[in-house]
């Protein structure tokens, strides 16, 4: 990929095109068809982008604050500690993989803190790392945000 990324988001939403589910990326140009496991597809796919993506660590930022807080809807500050956190939105349909301030996480229903990759594992086609599996797992914690 060519495209140079100054930011750590991205955005799957899964459709259905008569019966057949489609995975539709922000970061990719076309959708794509997916098999039966469509929520390991999603999570794969996102971190797939997460592992070629070569933010530097000092320009990464809350991108809640980018999409003005649509995230969640309590307004608050947008301050705290930068994690990265995978969001289940409209009812499972939707999936965000960004960077977010903790205080933001809080606030964001269905939000899950995932770990940062290592740096340096490169994304090699075929095979998969340990670290990819990781994340493409289900997170241990799903919290709720509490209005
Ligand atoms: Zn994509
Ligand atoms: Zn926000
Ligand atoms: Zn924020």
């Amino acid at each position: 990929m060519t495209i140079t990324q100054s930011s750590r988001a991205w955005t799957v939403t899964i459709s259905s095109l008569s019966g057949l589910p489609m995975l539709s990326c922000s970061a990719c140009p076309v959708p794509a068809p997916v098999g039966s496991a469509v929520v390991r597809a999603v999570r794969r796919h996102l971190v797939h982008h997460l592992m070629e993506c070569q933010v530097p660590e000092h320009l990464r930022t809350c991108q809640c604050r980018d999409r003005s807080c649509v995230w969640h809807r309590r307004q608050g500050p947008c301050a705290g500690r930068l994690r990265l956190v995978l969001i289940r939105a409209d009812g499972g349909r939707t999936w965000h993989l960004a960077d977010s301030f903790d205080a933001c996480a809080a606030a964001i229903p269905h939000c899950a803190t995932v770990p940062e990759p290592p740096l340096r594992i490169a994304a090699t086609p075929g095979a998969e790392a340990p670290v990819v599996a990781d994340l493409a797992e289900e997170p241990l914690e799903w919290f709720e945000a509490q209005w």
